[in-house]
């Protein structure tokens, strides 16, 4: 098969690879309807993250089963299926507490820029569709494995809801769905936090009412401005910085909710600040399995299109080209077609 690799900052080669294969009984093999490149596969690429040897790159998949294992019971050869980016067996206490990204049997996937990819504990990880999708569907079940998963979990991390007004820090795919989903919990109010013109509009599409161009300081003054002085009920960060972590905590009200999913990188949070803020800070890698169920059943019902976040599509092959692209803003989010 063919399968994306790493090998030093800026060098992203597609190779030709052993074949996905089971390597345990709850495994299994899935055929890749369309994968794609992640923000968070920008640190790596960019050598924010350290890259020591060549390694497979890719956690979004959807696709059709191919092979499962022995002790794999829900999950069928030929289903069409969606999974999480972190695998889990949805049965430990962590899982069945909604944190099904904290798993003890927990393994990050990491080989899904490929034509083929093994996930481990299959059962608790898959989701199957009602049925096979048309294909218009495909990217919008794709972006439930990781960027709309993660989107929902800030917004109900932030307790978006009736009544909230909702701040967004950052702009790119997890920032724009946690818009899309706020405004599917019945959120009063959305600011979206964006200098760029398309993805301003596609906030608005997704149900942002406010657009704020400020950054850092000056973003907080707008919010602040916007919410009578007080700052926004519920915040999502969707950056990872110490810019924006900070920009979020200062853009929330005593007593609201930040929902933090962007990836933190030389993020370190001044204690005393915390200490007087009075705000509940929630976050880290998403729990998207929990979700997962209603989200599918969102996109089966054609209620929600959060694959508009894929402006470039590009062939496998070109998955270099995909890189580059993201890296030089050039696209919000790259799909790919094996
Ligand atoms: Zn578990």
């Amino acid at each position: 098969m063919f399968g994306t690799v790493i090998h030093a900052p800026g060098d992203i080669r597609l190779e030709e690879r052993p074949d996905a294969a089971l390597t345990a009984p709850t495994d299994a093999v899935v055929r890749l309807a369309a994968t794609c490149i992640c923000g968070s596969d920008l640190w790596p690429y960019r050598g924010i993250e350290s890259v020591d040897e060549p390694r497979p790159m890719g956690h979004e998949y959807a696709g059709v089963v191919e092979q499962v294992g022995a002790d794999v019971r829900d999950i069928k050869v030929g289903d069409f299926v969606v999974g999480s980016f972190a695998t889990s067996d949805n049965t430990c206490e962590i899982c069945r507490a909604g944190y099904q990204s904290h798993c003890v049997h927990r393994e990050f996937m990491g080989t899904a820029q490929a034509e083929l990819t093994r996930v481990p504990h299959a059962d608790g990880t898959l989701v199957a569709t009602p049925g096979q999708p048309d294909p218009d569907l495909v990217p919008h079940l794709l972006a439930a494995s990781d960027v709309l998963g993660t989107g929902w979990y800030a917004a109900d991390a932030a307790q978006a809801g009736p009544g909230r007004t909702v701040a967004v820090v950052g702009d790119g795919a997890v920032g724009l769905l946690g818009i899309l989903s706020a405004k599917q919990m019945g959120a009063e109010r959305i600011i979206a936090m964006s200098r760029h013109a398309d993805r301003q509009k596609l906030a608005i599409e997704f149900g942002a009412s406010d657009i704020v161009t400020e950054r850092g300081e000056e973003g907080v003054a707008r919010v602040k401005e916007l919410t009578g002085g007080l700052g926004a009920h519920s915040v999502i960060e969707a950056v990872g910085t110490q810019e924006s972590m900070m920009q979020a905590i200062r853009s929330t009200r005593a007593g609201g909710h930040v929902g933090y999913v962007g990836v933190a990188h030389g993020v370190s949070l001044p204690g005393e600040e915390l200490f007087f803020s009075g705000t509940h800070l929630h976050g880290g890698p998403a729990p998207v399995r929990k979700y997962l169920p209603h989200l599918i059943d969102l996109i089966w019902r054609r209620e929600i299109e959060p694959g508009k976040v894929f402006d470039l599509t590009l062939p496998l092959a070109e998955v270099a080209e995909g890189y580059k692209a993201m890296d030089e803003r050039r696209a919000v989010k790259v799909l790919l077609q094996p």
